[in-house]
């Protein structure tokens, strides 16, 4: 997936050229993966462009922060006001935001505390992360051999970008075995999630998806899910759930910003009920891009306009 310059990114208060938004090689997060970061996305509609869930991304950013000890040197207000300046500066429609809080140049060493925090926010033009017709098709699968972070290794709630190496060894490692995506279990063996995208399954007509104790990011899209199905009467469960449960739901699916709400049609080989997109599946989908294209009421207050 290519990030194309698209004009100018927010760095520490200012907008710079696209170009002239580097670090130095000696910053600390180059080294310690020292990074905490969200994605967000703004869709075009018939009443504009509008930013999914953006106060709920800013909270999760500095939630990420505040496990890491970094102190933001802004309000979340600031942030939010930063990433649609950043959208409208850049006279995107539709785009993928990044805003990152990393610790910079200063000192060397795993103690961070002396290096400055540093913030900046990207956008830039954006498709379906898995694939335009995955949306419709699904994706396969596999079982990751790694693992996500025991609870006391590391913070799964964080955002943080030294995660995301666990997710790149899983990621490979799923698509050199021929998968799309890969699916890693917790530190007990449960399923926790995908290399970026959490996970439900549908067992006779109820949703089911794993707790936050089983290691995983608490997906914004998953809670938007979550709150769709209640709200269209679907029963949803939070609860630990074993490999093999996948392979017998009548569906699954991955759920994400980039992915947004992906299929599953198969995990392992093994195909996923009929191994295609399900009724439950498609009915949350509908409901979910029916709120984005504001083709019905904004009645959980999800988008903001640009
Ligand atoms: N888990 C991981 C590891 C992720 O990287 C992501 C993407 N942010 C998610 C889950 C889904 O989170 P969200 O729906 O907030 O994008």
């Amino acid at each position: 997936m290519s990030c194309e310059a698209s004009g100018k990114i927010w760095l520490n208060g200012e907008m710079v050229e696209w170009e002239e938004a580097t670090v130095h090689v000696l910053s600390h997060v180059v080294h310690y993966g020292s990074s905490v970061f969200e994605g967000i996305r703004c869709y075009r509609n018939s009443k504009g462009s509008a930013i999914f869930r953006l106060r709920e991304h800013v909270k999760r950013l500095f939630d990420s922060a505040k496990i890491y000890r970094m102190d933001i040197p802004y309000t979340q207000d600031q942030i939010c006001d930063a990433i649609v300046e950043t959208v409208r500066e850049n006279g995107l429609e539709e785009c993928y935001i990044r805003p990152v809080v990393f610790r910079g140049y200063g000192e060397m060493g795993v103690h961070p505390v002396n290096c400055p925090v540093d913030v900046a926010v990207a956008a830039w033009e954006w498709g379906a992360y898995l694939g335009a017709e995955a949306l419709e098709v699904g994706v396969d699968a596999g079982v990751s051999t790694w693992r996500r972070m025991a609870p006391n290794t590391m913070p799964n709630m964080a955002k943080a970008g030294g995660n995301y190496l666990n997710s790149q060894l899983a990621k490979m490692e799923a698509v050199r075995h021929g998968y799309d995506e890969a699916i890693m279990l917790d530190y007990h063996g449960y399923i926790s999630e995908g290399s970026g995208e959490n996970i439900f399954l549908v067992s006779e007509g109820e949703i089911y998806t794993p707790p936050v104790s089983s290691s995983l990011l608490r997906g914004i899209t998953r809670d938007s899910v979550i709150k769709i199905a209640r709200t269209e009467g679907v029963a949803v469960h939070e609860e630990p759930i074993t490999r093999e449960m996948l392979y017998i739901a009548d569906e699954a699916f991955f759920t994400g910003t980039a992915a947004e709400i992906t299929p599953i049609r198969s995990v392992d080989g093994i195909e996923i009920g009929a191994g295609r997109r399900g009724p439950v599946t498609k009915l949350l989908q509908d409901e979910f891009f029916r709120i984005i294209r504001a083709e019905t009421e904004d009645s959980f207050g999800w988008l903001t306009y640009i």
